[in-house]
């Protein structure tokens, strides 16, 4: 039973690049689709995805994408119990513009994630018992400080996810469960570039003596992930996978991790049970759809 905090967007995704936008002229492109994203929502399907119980605590709007938004939720399989619904705030929204080389530029309006205050949080913790909260950076910086407050004074363990990239004061994260940053957002907390497992250690060590969490997991994308305790560290390596698109890869690690840990398995178990689900969404195409089910992931780890 898992309790996800964090953004919901209507994202909208134009792609098939025909001719690039300079001076002027405008862009022109194939296709345009929508997708149901914001992290948290991310967050959340995966964990329903593969298997888990997850409610999301967030807000959307009144207007038309908040509608489709949390029906969006419930077809994955997540409650929205604790999605408030905001009259007079739009929903989220990401535009995404993908170049041929699979890079891409984003344009986003903060919308409803930005009145998702902790009392929600608050109300959530207080109306059900929950074995874990997952949550990220889209929403206001003292919601991500109260939500880790508000766990642990009810004796949950919070896994935090700093995404997306930025530098914040880390401090009030002590003793927390778990941090896990990928690459990029490892270099915005610390100013290191992870290169080698000498970096991981450096990196790993910076993060624990700022929050002393029991446990700084870094996701490294096709190398992997490595595993800081305190006093070791330990490196996980990626399965080899032929890799397509490493959308939702993150998430798929994360929501696998925290339901392992769910279930009472030892970390270790679950850092591989986690690199394998974050392995079979990279190899195929898109992010949510990519997100492999439990029976996936096991019979994944038993080849
Ligand atoms: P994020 O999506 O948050 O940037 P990463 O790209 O680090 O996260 O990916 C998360 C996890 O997914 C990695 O730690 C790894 O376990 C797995 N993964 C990602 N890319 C690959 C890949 N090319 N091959 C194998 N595993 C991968």
């Amino acid at each position: 039973n898992i309790l996800i905090v964090g953004s919901i967007n209507l994202d909208t995704v134009l792609s098939q690049q025909q001719s690039p936008g300079v001076n002027g002229i405008s862009a022109l492109y194939g296709r345009c689709d929508f997708a149901n994203g914001g992290k948290g929502t991310n967050q959340a399907s995966a964990v329903a995805k593969l298997g888990g119980r997850a409610a999301l605590v967030g807000c959307v709007g009144d207007d038309d994408a908040g509608g489709s938004q949390l029906e969006a939720l419930e077809a994955l399989g997540v409650d929205t119990t604790f999605v408030r619904r905001l009259p007079g705030v739009q929903t989220g929204r990401a535009f995404m513009m993908l170049r041929p080389d699979k890079t891409y530029s984003s344009a986003n309006i903060v919308g409803a994630n930005g009145f998702l205050v902790p009392q929600y949080v608050e109300a959530a913790l207080d109306a059900r018992r929950f074995d874990l909260v997952i949550m990220q950076l889209e929403m206001p910086l003292e919601t991500v400080y109260r939500t880790y407050e508000l766990a642990r004074d009810r004796g949950v363990p919070v896994i935090f996810d700093p995404g997306p990239a930025r530098s914040i004061p880390l401090e009030r994260f002590e003793g927390i469960f778990i941090l896990t940053p990928n690459e990029d957002e490892t270099e915005a907390l610390t100013g290191v570039r992870v290169r080698n497992r000498a970096g991981a250690l450096r990196a790993s060590r910076l993060l624990w003596c700022e929050t002393h969490a029991r446990y700084i997991l870094l996701k490294l994308g096709a190398r992997g992930a490595y595993l800081f305790d305190g006093g070791r560290g330990e490196f996980f390596p990626a399965f080899p996978i032929e890799a397509v698109d490493s959308t939702g890869a993150g998430d798929s690690f994360t929501a696998e991790l925290g339901l392992r840990l769910c279930l009472g398995e030892d970390i270790r178990a679950a850092v591989r049970a986690a690199n394998a689900a974050g392995a079979i969404c990279a190899s195929r195409m898109g992010g949510q759809p990519a997100v492999p089910t439990q029976e996936e992931v096991r019979a994944f780890l038993e080849r």
